[in-house]
């Protein structure tokens, strides 16, 4: 059986449709009592509202910090109807019984995904409201809580049943807890990155479910945080193509990620195969960075992921269709390449809008069996103060911006990384092998391989720089460069055989600079 509703209680910071609420209910004959700017937004479209503050007897203060915080406010929402104890409390001091709040909160995610700062977001906590959700929600056996506008309707007629009212109840303590959850996750994450919390508030809210994960026997889903993200490839907006898979989304992170250290550079096209880098090019033009990306291994590109640092143009556009290609993240896209992409349906275009800061701090999470791994972000960036020359010989400055490109990429590939880079280009990519030896050689063969492909004179290994995400352990793996053609290296040193593998490095007349940061990524 319904019960009616005599005085509703209404306070929201989103004011959609609440002067439409608000006039169904004083139609229906519920006294409306309202916060500042509730109230106003009420009285404004021609309603009689009562103040919070006439029903409190204490004004809004401090900031509107307190508004709403006060026994007369808690004591008509929390008193048990049919318990005369209850009954005569709320009798001698005064308190009016109230059967209706519609809250929402104040827009705490919103306000951290805007950027806004330490100040403001804290000011964005807000305490009064969820007070009232709960209180409420849990004497929802006589008091109705309304948190999402979808269910303005439902209250809009003046009574309510129980059904419904534990229907509301359990909305509210979940709208209250992701909010409480982002809270959480915004002090462990956001204000103190990397001070690692004795407790993950891990809150995440499944998005989409995913045909299946790795392997089709494999169930998967993607999960996005209740609090606010940072940006990546899971807030990117799919304009078209097949749904994306769980490999889709590992890949194409592997590839905006990378793609993302080159934010403030020339026009990069990253393609991605099995979340490493296959070829990686900068040039003039998208078009141009696309095809040099494409020669330094065709073979592995087919299905592959590209991601771009610049809007796509339909030229681009038009090359990447050329051969079969899975997915293409670019913070935009041209009428022209939309064109383009639109005949090639099952293809996926992702738009990531500006890319994200690489610098920028986080936690990376991993899970092993029984737990997770939790650690910062590689967010570690080159510059030039790292740099030491340690050879007889010093990099030309061809070689030393052939090294800085060609250390870039080796950061994103998986270890052991070996990467050779000439002229703003991958010559050679050497992945995931158990030793260092062996992925400088399968690099050096990649790109011989490219070269009988492409019909060059010569692999582009000659005459490259060549990037080692960690120190080399022995000379061979930088004799294997050597024999590739590689005339500069970058690597982080610190092995104890430095000193042979200098001496073998200057043997060889190459030039080689050291890091002192290593970049292993598994
Ligand atoms: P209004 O725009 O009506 O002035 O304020 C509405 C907002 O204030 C709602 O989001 C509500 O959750 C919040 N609110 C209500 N009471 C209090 C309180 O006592 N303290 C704080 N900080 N916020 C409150």
């Amino acid at each position: 059986t319904a019960i009616p509703i005599r005085r509703a209680l209404l306070s929201v910071s989103d004011k959609t449709g609440i002067v439409d609420l608000g006039r169904t209910l004083a139609d229906a004959g519920v006294e409306l009592v309202s916060t500042g700017g509730t109230a106003k937004a009420l009285r404004d479209a021609g309603l009689s509202v009562r103040d919070i503050s006439e029903l409190t007897g204490f004004p809004e203060m401090m900031d509107g910090r307190v508004k709403t915080l006060h026994p007369k406010v808690h004591g008509g929402l929390l008193a048990v109807r049919d318990d005369a104890g209850h009954m005569a409390s709320a009798e001698s001091h005064a308190i009016g019984m109230i059967d209706l709040v519609v809250v929402n909160l104040y827009p705490f995610v919103r306000t951290v995904a805007k950027g806004a700062g330490r100040d403001e977001v804290i000011e964005n906590i807000d305490i009064g409201g969820p007070s009232m959700v709960r209180s409420a929600a849990k004497n929802h056996a006589f008091v109705a809580i309304v948190t999402d506008p979808a269910d303005y309707a439902l209250v809009a007629g003046g009574s309510t049943t129980l059904d419904q009212r534990r229907m509301l109840a359990a909305k509210a303590f979940a709208a209250t807890a992701a909010y409480d959850s982002a809270i959480a996750q915004w002090f462990a994450f956001a204000d103190q990155a990397e001070r690692f919390p004795a407790t993950l508030p891990l809150a995440f809210t499944r998005g989409d479910e995913l045909r299946y994960g790795e392997n089709p026997h494999q169930a998967a889903a993607l999960y996005l945080p209740n609090g606010p993200a940072a940006r990546g490839i899971a807030q990117a907006e799919q304009v078209q193509g097949k749904a994306l898979s769980y490999n889709n989304l590992n890949d194409a992170d592997a590839a905006l990620e990378l793609v993302s250290e080159f934010r403030d550079g020339p026009p990069t096209v990253v393609i991605v195969k099995h979340a490493n880098p296959c070829g990686v090019a900068s040039a003039d033009t998208l078009i141009d960075a696309y095809r040099a990306a494409l020669a330094c291994d065709s073979v592995s590109a087919f299905g592959g992921i590209i991601a771009v640092n610049r809007p796509l143009d339909g030229p681009t556009a038009e090359a990447m269709t050329e051969i079969f290609t899975e997915v293409v993240a670019a913070p935009d896209a041209d009428d022209a390449a939309r064109a383009v992409f639109a005949k090639k349906k099952n293809l996926r275009l992702l738009l990531t809008g500006d890319l994200p800061d690489p610098a920028r701090p986080g936690l990376a999470i991993k899970s092993i069996a029984g737990g997770l791994l939790v650690q910062s972000r590689d967010g570690g960036r080159l510059t030039d103060d790292m740099l030491k020359v340690v050879t007889r010989r010093r990099p030309t400055p061809r070689e030393l911006a052939d090294c800085r490109f060609a250390w870039t990429i080796a950061k994103h590939v998986k270890s052991n990384a070996i990467v050779y880079a000439k002229g703003g280009s991958t010559a050679g990519i050497g992945a995931g092998q158990m030793n260092r030896l062996e992925s400088a050689r399968i690099a050096a063969w990649k790109a011989k391989d490219a070269a009988d492909k492409a019909g060059w004179a010569e692999p582009r290994t000659i005459g490259s720089a060549v990037a080692s995400d960690a120190f080399f352990p022995f000379a061979d793996g930088l004799l294997a460069a050597v024999e590739a053609g590689a005339t500069a290296v970058i690597q982080p040193g610190g092995s104890i055989r430095d000193e042979e593998v200098i001496a073998a490095a200057d043997q060889a007349g190459l030039a080689m600079v050291f890091t002192g940061m290593r970049h292993f990524r598994h």
